[in-house]
């Protein structure tokens, strides 16, 4: 057992963490306050190779070695910890990418790979909709196929990046044909970004997450080419749980990385603030959070670490990845509570990191699969 980062990977992660800190860092409030995508972040991520993390080269990406998910998180954990909106929106764009490696054709990968790993298209994924959240089999939105072409009809709901200008449109998950049961057929379509009859409703006024771009997304009588069913038909809600194993993964990191930030904050905040004429860390109430802050971030980071560790190592990782995401989306919550506490007042107000923390912190216990849906996917692994 070895629990240390090798050479390489501490350098990529050093890495991430000055990119982040210089590119998101300071500008991830005001970022959040305009709500506006920064594409230009975006421009020298494509330059610096990290839109192809997991992609390998011969598909254009920047993959390499034999730890190249852990790699990935590495990365978006400092990201995270800079800004969970950016870093969470960039996230779907690599689960993306896992799937055309997992379930895509030859064709399929050799036509849209290099183009996500190059960044010249963004990733979306759209299974969610207005009466299908936690219970994925109730969507309804249908394909049929009808002269060679796919005719799709229906709404999705909460779909992050695809309306980016620089969207690749959206990985949709819809009904193809039901049997004789009444039992429904799911496939993945590619529908790409200017597709007549795919049009997009406004973006989602958010609590948090606001640079995210989240929208409804209508699809009436769009009609793509038959090939672009993506991978074999039936297999859609597999194919979309399939990429959540990573979804979840990445949630871990997130989750770390926003846990890391609430206490990178409160920790400075708490040396700096005097009262009864000593710091408030010399309290050894403050003082016993943040340390319970910092065993938290230790605890998520192992959780994600290892999830990835067992993806990387081809070995079954779906609860493993299921247990890091509730972890880390837990203890993000706690650790963004605790700092919220120890800024007092100032926490309270808007220009303070803590406060942006505060706002996104929330979804975390939501988003790709929600605490409750993880633990019920962890005991069924129980027998339960
Ligand atoms: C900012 C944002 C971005 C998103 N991006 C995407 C995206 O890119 N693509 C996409 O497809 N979706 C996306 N989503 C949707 C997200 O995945 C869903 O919100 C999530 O899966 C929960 O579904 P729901 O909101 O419909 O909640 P519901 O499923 O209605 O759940 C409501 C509550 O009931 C609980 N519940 C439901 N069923 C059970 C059960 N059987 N047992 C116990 N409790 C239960 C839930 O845990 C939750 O607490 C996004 C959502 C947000 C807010």
């Amino acid at each position: 057992m070895n629990f240390e980062l090798t050479k390489e990977q501490k350098r990529i992660k050093q890495s991430a963490y000055e990119f982040a800190q210089k590119e998101l860092a300071p500008y991830a409030l005001e970022r959040e306050d305009k709500g506006e995508w920064p594409y230009e972040v975006w421009e020298k991520m494509r330059s610096l190779g990290y839109t192809g993390l997991i992609t390998p080269e011969e598909y254009g990406g920047s993959a390499f070695g034999n730890s190249v998910y852990l790699d990935s998180i590495l990365v978006l954990e400092e990201f995270a910890r800079a800004d969970d909106a950016f870093a969470t929106s960039f996230q779907v764009h690599n689960l993306i990418q896992d799937m055309f490696l997992l379930y895509g054709s030859d064709e399929q990968k050799k036509e849209w790979l290099p183009k996500l790993a190059s960044g010249e298209i963004m990733g979306a994924f759209a299974l969610t909709e207005p009466d299908a959240g936690s219970d994925a089999r109730a969507i309804t939105t249908r394909a049929e196929l009808i002269n060679g072409e796919w005719v799709i009809n229906g709404t999705k709901i909460f779909i992050t990046n695809a309306g980016l200008k620089n969207s690749m449109g959206v990985m949709l998950m819809a009904v193809t044909a039901e049997d004789a049961n009444g039992r429904k057929e799911i496939s993945s379509i590619i529908v790409p970004r200017e597709t007549p009859g795919f049009t997009k409703g406004n973006k989602f006024k958010k609590v948090g997450w606001n640079i995210m771009d989240t929208r409804e997304l209508i699809f009436r009588d769009c009609r793509v080419p038959e090939k672009n069913l993506f991978g074999a038909r039936g297999k859609g809600l597999n194919q979309a749980l399939g990429g959540l194993n990573l979804g979840r993964i990445d949630f871990g990191a997130i989750g770390t990385g926003v846990a890391q930030a609430a206490l990178d904050h409160s920790l400075k905040y708490a040396k700096q603030r005097v009262q009864f004429g000593k710091p408030i860390c010399k309290n050894q109430v403050i003082a016993f959070m943040l340390a319970d802050m910092a065993t938290n971030v230790e605890t998520a980071r192992m959780h994600a670490y290892r999830a990835a560790w067992l993806k990387d190592s081809g070995k079954p990782h779906e609860i493993e990845a299921t247990m890091a995401k509730v972890v880390a989306s837990e203890i993000a919550n706690k650790n963004v509570m605790m700092g919220f506490q120890i800024h007092g007042g100032s926490g309270f107000v808007k220009e303070y990191e803590i406060s942006r923390l505060y706002r996104n912190v929330k979804i975390l216990d939501i988003g790709e699969g929600t605490s409750e849906i993880c633990r019920l996917v962890i005991s069924r692994s129980l027998g339960c």
